[in-house]
């Protein structure tokens, strides 16, 4: 027998599981509702034209050298700038520790790690339910996770009142993790007075605010409106941390690139805290990726194609906000007594349906129709050509 004999078969993951799904369905008209990852109105992928311009000029420097520990120095203090504002103080007091990262994922599980070594017996507080990964990444890392009440399925909108009592009952010192916009899987977000309220209640009750921001732009197609939680936090005085993904907002999905920045009481408790992360880094990978990193510091070094950009962002948003109005219009007129309000009043890429995962079954059975069975649609798959057979079917399946 090999030495691997012991090693069982992990489960399937649920996100990647849809794909294959779907791979392998033979049916010419079926629908990939699974992945989150942006699609155009004939359900292309798309690179955009600010990425496409920006490649050409980073071609012409091949650059293959290692980038420094903590990556690109200039496309981290950009993307800091992005999540807190050109103007935040903490950035003018030179009080923000900031790495490049491996995405969304990767600076999620540098926190992970960080607050496993720093953050000693405190707990994270996620919200019920969150992008499944996240529980993934703080069991690697051997956080203690507990959870807190976000979404109310009755009226599929917010739970303030549960999520507020939940924080407040929380134990003092732990980390409560936040989707800055278009939370994920529900679409739901607080409004601002509510992260007011929630930013008041977690300074009394002495808790950190960590923020995993996978969709800054999606949610509102403007990128400083989606950046509205974190300023709102700012403003009251908290010091928290940042998880930035340029997955979904540049369309980098392959290319591996974001940044984690935890902002500090002061320059010197910032560079002790960047160094720590550092050697985190140091041995996971040793250094990131430089292709996405010089992208990106293009995009954002130039006022003119960053305002291109938000453009694009704006471009992205605004379909998947003209889809959701169709699918709601078409359930409606197809007979359907159902509620489907929140159609169009969650928002960001994902549409919690509220159909059953026994309903999900089905669609993928008798209309080829493929999503998490969580109900969750991501609604980058919705096209003009597809929505009427989304409608009639999700009809079919819960009438
Ligand atoms: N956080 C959330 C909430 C997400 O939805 C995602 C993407 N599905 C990520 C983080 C990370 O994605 P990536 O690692 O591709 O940036």
């Amino acid at each position: 027998s090999g030495w691997f004999g012991n090693v069982e078969q992990a489960p399937k993951d649920p996100i990647l599981g849809v794909t294959e799904a779907y791979l392998a369905d033979d049916n010419p008209e079926k629908i990939n509702l699974g992945v989150g990852a942006y699609r155009d109105d004939l359900s292309k992928p798309v690179v955009l034209n600010v990425v496409r311009a920006a490649e050409e000029k980073v071609m012409g420097k091949l650059f293959m050298e290692y980038l420094p520990i903590g990556g690109l120095k200039s496309f981290t203090e950009k993307s800091v700038k992005l999540a807190y504002g050109d103007s935040a103080q903490c950035i003018q007091d030179a009080r923000v520790a900031a790495v490049q990262s491996l995405s969304g994922t990767g600076s999620c599980r540098l926190f992970a790690e960080f607050m496993h070594r720093y953050m000693p017996g405190a707990a994270v507080y996620i919200p019920k339910p969150t992008w499944a990964n996240h529980h993934n990444i703080f069991r690697d890392a051997q956080v203690e996770q507990k959870g807190f009440r976000y979404y109310k399925p009755d009226t599929r909108g917010l739970d303030f009142e549960g999520l507020m009592d939940d924080l407040q009952a929380a134990d003092e010192g732990s980390v409560v993790l936040l989707h800055a916009c278009a939370h994920n899987p529900t679409g739901v977000d607080p409004t601002p007075e509510q992260w007011q309220q929630l930013s008041k209640l977690m300074l009394k009750k002495h808790l950190y605010p960590f923020f995993d921001m996978a969709y800054q732009g999606f949610a509102s197609g403007d990128c400083d409106r989606d950046g509205q939680a974190i300023r709102i936090f700012l403003d009251d005085g908290h010091n928290l941390g940042c998880s930035q993904s340029y997955a979904k907002n540049m369309g980098l999905y392959g290319q591996r690139i974001g940044c984690l920045s935890l902002v500090c009481a002061d320059k010197a408790e910032a560079s002790a805290v960047e160094s720590q992360i550092k050697a985190i880094a140091r041995a996971m990978y040793s250094n990131p990726p430089v292709h996405g990193a010089l992208l990106v510091d293009n995009i954002l070094g130039t006022p003119e194609i960053k305002q291109q950009w938000y453009d694009e962002v704006k471009g992205m948003a605004e379909r998947i906000i003209d889809m959701r109005t169709l699918l709601q219009q078409n359930l409606e007129k197809s007979g359907s007594s159902l509620p489907w309000k929140h159609v169009t009043e969650q928002i960001g890429m994902f549409c919690f349906s509220g159909i059953s995962p026994e309903q999900v079954d089905l669609l993928a059975k008798e209309h080829s129709i493929y999503m998490t069975r969580n109900g969750r649609i991501s609604m980058a798959g919705v096209t003009s050509r597809n929505v009427d057979r989304l409608a009639a079917a999700l009809h079919k399946v819960t009438s």
